[in-house]
């Protein structure tokens, strides 16, 4: 099956052609007929399927006809993260160079009055979060009764973020007669609900299991104590000793976490990157952009802010925390080993996260080898344990970044994008670091490089952390490989 089957029109097809695509992925080649056809559609799969241009390919084609008027744009993509949106747009301008569309960005952190006035001029594809295409249709600077197709993507995440209230505002405020293409990864009951009231007919396209991790990852996990010094002390153990290592996204459960890794990074001689929820919008691009460029090697993350971006060829992903749920998991692993290349991901993990392992094991349906050299008894074996559980609960009543713990918050990101939440964090924060005392030269650390550091103004101001100096376990020092 080629592109040109699927109905798109000339000028698409040259773009596509351009960016030297030449089969259309599953989703794509399922989807698009649908969408050129005005039904609406429910599409369940992940990031990385290609899915974006399942929708932005065919929307092209259809916005050839017709103009935009001011004020009321005539497609509206919502997306949970203003970087999702980001990339959506980086799609449109992609495959839509050939026409002269205005697309606009609705997202915290901007300025409303630069907003504003693209929104008079016309917009004939408006990418928004919710809660700022909200807040400016409550200054009546938008309508939305001219929208013709709505998208909303990665559905199960608005849901996790709180967002469905908002979902559901937005879904009554554009015509009952407009086209609804729908994507989400998963179809818990409220997504459920949310299709069975807002899709009219919808023609059903599902491309894989939602819980699946790609077979050429490489899946490892390495025990540590529970004391967060021991688990960063292992990290850059595992910086420093991972084969083939060209860049990493290193995830954390919590904002506060991404700060203090980030930092101690940092302070340990290795180029990285932050980015969390609460970094405002220009530090966050400004990281994303110079990871991407690769820059600045290793990037911190939470999963909010890291869930779905298009970041091609990572090759570690490093789970500094064990996420809460499984499916979480499943996302960060899926950064890495994209589009059939090798990719290792490594979980770090504490008695506590035993549990949580082994329901991931379960997910994914496969056991997770510990690194070579490490030892610990399995995942399965220790997540009975009731005063395990206890701890993992206490300690998971922090802040989190907006992921399932906590309740189904909440989190509109109207005009907030600046509320950078500086924190301590708490007893870490007391003992300062000292970096002669712990040295780690770039010739020690060939992978921790470039003293060259990368500038994220945005970033909490994190703990440092305490000068340890006990001995790293001899599997530390070996270079990491499945056991066999
Ligand atoms: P997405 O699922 O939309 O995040 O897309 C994942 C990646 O697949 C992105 O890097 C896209 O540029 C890429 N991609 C999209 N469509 C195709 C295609 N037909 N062939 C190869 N790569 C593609």
């Amino acid at each position: 099956m080629s592109f040109s089957h699927l109905g798109l029109s000339d000028k698409v097809l040259a773009a596509v052609a351009a960016t030297g695509y030449t089969t259309p992925t599953p989703i794509q080649e399922q989807a698009i007929p649908h969408v050129l056809a005005r039904r609406d559609v429910l599409g369940i799969a992940q990031t990385g399927t290609g899915k974006t241009a399942a929708f932005v390919l065919p929307m092209l084609t259809i916005l050839e006809k017709g103009r935009a008027r001011a004020r009321m744009p005539r497609t509206l993509i919502l997306e949970p993260t203003r970087e999702l949106a980001a990339q959506v747009k980086e799609n449109f301008d992609r495959y839509g160079a050939g026409q002269k569309l205005n697309v606009a960005l609705l997202i915290g952190g901007v300025s409303f009055g630069d907003q504003d006035t693209k929104l008079t001029r016309g917009v004939d594809v408006l990418i928004a979060t919710p809660g700022r295409l909200l807040d400016h249709t409550e200054r009546g600077g938008l309508l939305l009764t001219g929208v013709e197709l709505l998208v909303i993507d990665e559905a199960d995440r608005m849901l996790d973020m709180g967002f469905i209230p908002d979902i559901e505002r937005i879904c009554k405020l554009v015509p009952f007669t407009r086209q609804t293409l729908f994507f989400t990864a998963t179809m818990p009951p409220e997504i459920r609900r949310i299709t069975e009231t807002f899709l009219h007919n919808p023609e059903k396209v599902e491309v894989s299991k939602p819980a699946t991790t790609v077979a050429t990852v490489t899946q490892l996990q390495v025990p540590a104590g529970r004391e967060a010094h021991d688990k960063r002390e292992i990290l850059r153990s595992l910086l420093r000793e991972a084969k083939d290592l060209n860049n990493a996204i290193i995830f954390c459960n919590r904002k506060r976490e991404v700060a203090v890794v980030y930092k101690s990074l940092q302070k340990h001689g290795f180029s990285v990157g932050a980015l969390h929820g609460d970094m405002d919008q220009s530090a966050r691009t400004a990281a994303l952009d110079q990871f991407r460029k690769g820059e600045i090697p290793l990037l911190v993350a939470s999963d909010v802010a890291a869930r779905g971006l298009d970041i091609p060829a990572v090759s570690h992903v490093f789970n500094f925390d064990v996420p809460h749920h499984a499916d979480d998991y499943v996302h960060r692993i899926g950064r890495t080993g994209r589009a059939g290349r090798a990719g290792t991901a490594i979980s770090i993990v504490t008695s506590i996260d035993q549990k949580s392992m082994a329901a991931i094991e379960k997910l994914i349906g496969r056991s997770i080898p510990l690194a070579e050299g490490s030892s610990t008894t399995s995942s399965s074996e220790q997540a009975a344990s009731p005063r395990h559980e206890r701890a993992r609960d206490s300690a998971r009543d922090g802040e989190s970044d907006g992921s399932r713990s906590g309740g189904r918050k909440r989190r509109r990101d109207r005009g907030a994008g600046n509320k950078s939440r500086s924190r301590n964090s708490g007893s870490e924060q007391s003992s300062v670091e000292s970096v002669a005392a712990a040295p780690v030269t770039p010739s020690a650390a060939p992978r921790a490089p470039s003293i060259g550091r990368t500038p994220t103004p945005q970033t909490p101001s994190a703990s440092a952390e305490p000068a340890d100096h006990s001995h790293l376990p001899a599997f530390l020092l070996r270079p990491v490989r499945a056991r066999v």
